[in-house]
C-alpha cells in the first residue's frame, strides 16, 4: 500500500509539471511559428528575427536540459564522494563567471575531507544551482559568494551565503515552484530541481536571509543516507 501510495503521489507530481512544461514550451513554439510566417512574406528585418528564435530556441533548450536531470534515474550511481571535491569543480566551473561580475567565490579549505554517501553529477548540479543563483542575483562589484561547511553527527551542513539584494519578498515562501523567476531569461527550474535531488538523497534545503545583506541557502545532507532513501528509487 505504501509504494502504491508513493507511486501516486509521484505521478501526480509529475503530471503537474507535464502540463506546465507543455505550456512553458507552447509560447516559445508559437512565436517561433510566427516569425517563420513572417520569414515566409519577406517583412522586416531578418537579422532581428533570428536573433529572437535563437532565444526561443535556448529556452526551450535550457528547460529540456534541467528537466532531463529530475528525471534520469539515479540507481546504482551513489558513491563515497569528497564534498570538497565536488566544490572544487563546480567552483572551479563557476569562476570565470564570478570575476566577470567581479564577484569572488570564498571557501576556507582547512577542513579535513568531508565524504557523504551520494550521486556525485546531482550533488554537483545541486552547488551548482545554488552558486549560480548567487553570482547571478549580485548586482554591485564587491560580489561575496561565501562556502561553509559544517559537520554534524550524521550530516554534513553546507552553507551558500551571498552579499547580493536578497530574494524578492513576494517569492521567498514560494521558492522551488516550478517556473518561477524574476530573470528575463530564467527558467524558474534551478531550485526546484535542487529541492527535488536533496529529497532523493534524503536531504534537505533551507533559504534563510541575511542580517544584513544578502541570502543564505543551506543544505543538510546525510553522511550516510537512511535506508529508506536508497530504497525508495529503484
Ligand atoms: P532561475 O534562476 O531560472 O530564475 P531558480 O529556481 O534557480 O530559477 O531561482 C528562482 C528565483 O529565486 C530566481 O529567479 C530569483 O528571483 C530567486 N533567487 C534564487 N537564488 C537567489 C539568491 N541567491 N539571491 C536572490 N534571489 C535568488
Ligand atoms: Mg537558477
Amino acid at each position: 500500500i505504501d509504494d502504491l501510495y508513493i507511486k501516486n503521489e509521484k505521478l501526480a507530481v509529475v503530471s503537474q509539471l507535464a502540463a506546465s512544461v507543455v505550456h512553458e514550451i507552447r509560447n516559445p513554439l508559437t512565436s517561433l511559428k510566427g516569425f517563420i510566417q513572417l520569414l515566409e512574406s519577406g517583412i522586416g528585418n531578418k537579422e532581428e528575427y533570428f536573433r529572437i528564435m535563437n532565444e526561443e530556441i535556448e529556452k526551450m533548450e535550457a528547460m529540456t536540459s534541467e528537466l532531463l536531470f529530475i528525471s534520469k534515474p539515479p540507481v546504482n550511481e551513489k558513491a563515497w564522494e569528497s564534498v570538497q571535491s565536488m566544490l572544487n569543480d563546480v567552483t572551479m566551473l563557476l569562476n570565470p563567471e564570478a570575476r566577470k561580475k567581479k564577484a569572488s567565490i570564498v571557501w576556507k579549505q582547512s577542513q579535513d575531507e568531508i565524504k557523504v554517501y551520494c550521486n556525485r553529477s546531482q550533488i554537483k548540479q545541486v552547488f551548482l544551482n545554488l552558486i549560480k543563483n548567487a553570482i547571478e542575483a549580485i548586482d554591485h562589484d564587491h560580489g561575496i559568494i561565501e562556502i561553509k561547511l559544517e559537520v554534524l553527527s550524521k550530516h554534513v551542513v553546507i552553507s551558500f551565503i551571498d552579499n547580493g539584494p536578497g530574494v524578492p519578498e513576494n517569492i521567498i515562501d514560494r521558492l522551488g515552484e516550478p517556473f518561477l523567476t524574476t530573470k528575463e531569461n530564467g527558467t524558474g527550474l534551478g531550485l526546484m530541481v535542487t529541492k527535488q535531488l536533496m529529497s532523493q538523497h534524503g536531504g534537505e534545503m533551507k533559504v534563510v536571509p541575511n542580517e544584513k545583506e544578502g541570502t543564505t541557502f543551506k543544505l543538510r545532507i546525510p553522511i550516510v543516507p537512511h535506508e529508506k532513501n536508497t530504497k525508495q528509487f529503484e
